[in-house]
């Protein structure tokens, strides 16, 4: 499932590909990942517009659009197995083309398997987001007193959007580890130190995987039966490169890369945590 670092890139991807693109035509496949939204209201605010940015916001893209010299927000979200590229207009949509915006030679293609994401001009689940943990809002004093005053598990946390908005189970379970925080203990339970390594751990891990997924060769498209993200290692190119970085994560069974313990696997409401239980006490 893609998180901040995935959605970042993929922003960095799409921003100078559809800026100054005018959306010509409007084919909703499926209406679900459209709501509130309805398809003539998604059709009548996007025919004739032009898109003049993307941006992200936690796991959310933002793409910024201007029809009749006025600015709006059309919101993306990629939920588990959704696509966002560019192809051109003659070749035929996918399979699971949600919804496609014609843009003349090209199309706009949100693809999505499972139809858990989102393409929306609904954008109120922007206001209940926390701060970004690569920005200046996400302070430590913040951080702490965040932790400070919570009995659930620092995993639970660390996945709870309006607390922290980008993290998911892969980057929490990298940072946790390389903080050596026990994932279930409960916030107000870490000692201070632990927190401070946990608050630069989560920066770290987030650089980290931004840093590295811009520098390989990504397929969008996901051609060859490969999802074409930098997170699975299926980029043609990339080989494993990415999963040779992460240090726990889906590694149940494997040695810690630090002191060879067995990694495990836990479920914490409902959603796989791996850690080292030496590693992290
Ligand atoms: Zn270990």
């Amino acid at each position: 499932m893609p998180e901040l670092p995935e959605v970042e890139i993929l922003v960095r991807h799409l921003r100078p590909a559809l800026r100054g693109k005018t959306i010509r035509e409007i084919t909703v496949h499926r209406e679900r990942v459209i709501r509130p939204t309805t398809v003539r209201a998604l059709k009548q605010a996007l025919r004739g517009a032009t898109f003049t940015g993307v941006t992200r916001r936690g796991k959310f893209l933002l793409f910024a659009l201007r029809r009749k010299r006025k600015p709006f927000t059309l919101l993306g979200h990629l939920g588990m197995t959704g696509r966002m590229y560019l192809q051109p207009a003659k070749e035929p949509p996918p399979r699971h083309a949600a919804v496609v915006l014609g843009l003349g030679k090209e199309n706009f293609i949100y693809e999505d398997p499972r139809y858990f994401g989102r393409l929306t001009l609904d954008t109120h689940t922007l206001d209940q987001l926390g701060p970004e943990p690569l920005g200046k809002k996400f302070s430590l004093g913040y951080f702490g007193a965040g932790l400070a005053s919570s009995s659930q598990p620092i995993k639970h946390r660390l996945l709870d959007q309006k607390f922290i908005a980008g993290i998911g189970n892969i980057y929490a379970s990298e940072a946790m580890f390389l903080a050596g925080v026990p994932p279930r203990r409960a916030g107000k339970k870490l000692r201070m130190d632990y927190g401070v390594r946990l608050h630069r751990a989560i920066r770290h891990v987030l650089k980290e995987a931004i840093r590295c997924g811009s520098t390989i060769p990504l397929d969008w498209r996901g051609g060859k039966g490969g999802d074409g993200l930098f997170y699975y290692g299926t980029a043609p190119g990339a080989g494993e490169f990415y999963e040779e970085r992460l240090n726990v994560y889906d590694k149940a069974g494997q040695p810690c890369p630090v002191c060879k313990t067995i990694i495990r696997r836990i479920v914490q409401a409902g959603r796989s945590t791996y850690y080292c239980h030496k590693c992290q006490r």
